[in-house]
């Protein structure tokens, strides 16, 4: 494995795996001390996750919540972005082994966020949209908008819900936020763009584990939620249906690197 092309220099080498919120505002305020600042990501751009959901949902395009990383860093000759997967950290050697290959360094900072918490159950993962990145959001929106053109030519009123019909497991705050984009698709874009289609037969579910959506977030937050949903016929429920066209996974989150990476050392 051949070792990643930055250049040697004298300076302490401080290596940042992931650049979006964490690993970005760090890398902008250690860019301007005397270090060698390396950056790796799988992206090239930084995203803004809380609105993803407008992406999905056709609301917002891409290019509105992501930025080039390299824009970031334009004037500044002691910072190195590399595009590039970690795959294991080796704490014994003081390097990283990537896709494109090693790297050395004096301190890591592990920035790679969260990921989707399918419990384990890889059917889940396998069957289910998840809503992370923007590659996600864009091939959730692709499949939403690829599904209202095939409900327009389905003449079968059963077989036309499989593409109409969808389950949003999970009530927090992505959950919530995504139920609320589709329902106003639903009443507002729909009509116009697809008017041979009839909004009714929109069934949009979504699953939650209590008896309570927002959990953590203030209580009049909570109830304003049900009270919106209720207008725009979102129904809550507690539990998963068979008959769907797509099921978003927004559950949970858990950590990403270690659950996938061989860790070398570091504590799983
Ligand atoms: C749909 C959605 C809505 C949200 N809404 C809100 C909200 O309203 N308010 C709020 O406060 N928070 C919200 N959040 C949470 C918030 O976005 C996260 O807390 C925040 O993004 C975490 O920042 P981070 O830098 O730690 O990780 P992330 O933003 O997840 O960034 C991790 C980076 O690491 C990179 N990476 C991961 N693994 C590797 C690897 N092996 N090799 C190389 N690079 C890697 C990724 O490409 C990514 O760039 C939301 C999240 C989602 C998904």
């Amino acid at each position: 494995m051949a070792v990643v092309n930055i250049p040697e220099t004298d300076l302490p080498r401080i290596v940042i795996v992931g650049a979006c919120f964490a690993g970005l505002t760090l890398a902008r305020k250690l860019v301007k001390k005397k270090f060698q600042v390396v950056i790796f990501d799988k992206n090239n751009y930084h995203q803004f996750q809380p609105l993803l959901y407008q992406v999905a949902m056709s609301g917002l395009e891409p290019s509105s919540i992501s930025f080039p990383l390299r824009k970031a860093f334009q004037n500044y000759q002691n910072m190195h972005i590399r595009i590039a997967e970690v795959k294991e950290i080796q704490p014994d050697q003081k390097r990283i082994i990537t896709d494109i290959g090693y790297c050395h360094y004096d301190k890591l900072v592990i920035a790679t966020g969260a990921d989707t918490n399918y419990f384990g159950n890889m059917q889940i993962a396998q069957n289910t949209y998840s809503i992370k990145s923007v590659s996600e959001a864009m091939y959730l929106r692709n499949q939403i908008l690829s599904d209202f053109e095939l409900a327009i030519i389905t003449r079968d009123f059963d077989e036309r819900q499989i593409f109409l019909d969808t389950v949003i497991v999970g009530g927090g705050p992505t959950g919530v936020e995504l139920a609320g984009a589709l329902a106003e698709m639903k009443t507002y874009i729909l009509p116009k763009d697809y008017p041979e289609l009839r909004a009714e037969e929109i069934d949009i579910y979504l699953i939650q584990g209590t008896d309570q959506l927002l959990q953590g977030d203030v209580r009049q937050c909570r109830s304003c939620g049900r009270k919106v949903f209720d207008r725009y016929g979102v129904k809550v429920i507690k539990m998963p249906l068979s008959l769907t066209s797509e099921i978003i996974w927004c559950t949970s989150i858990t950590d990403r690197l270690f659950r996938r990476v061989k860790s070398s050392g570091l504590p799983e």
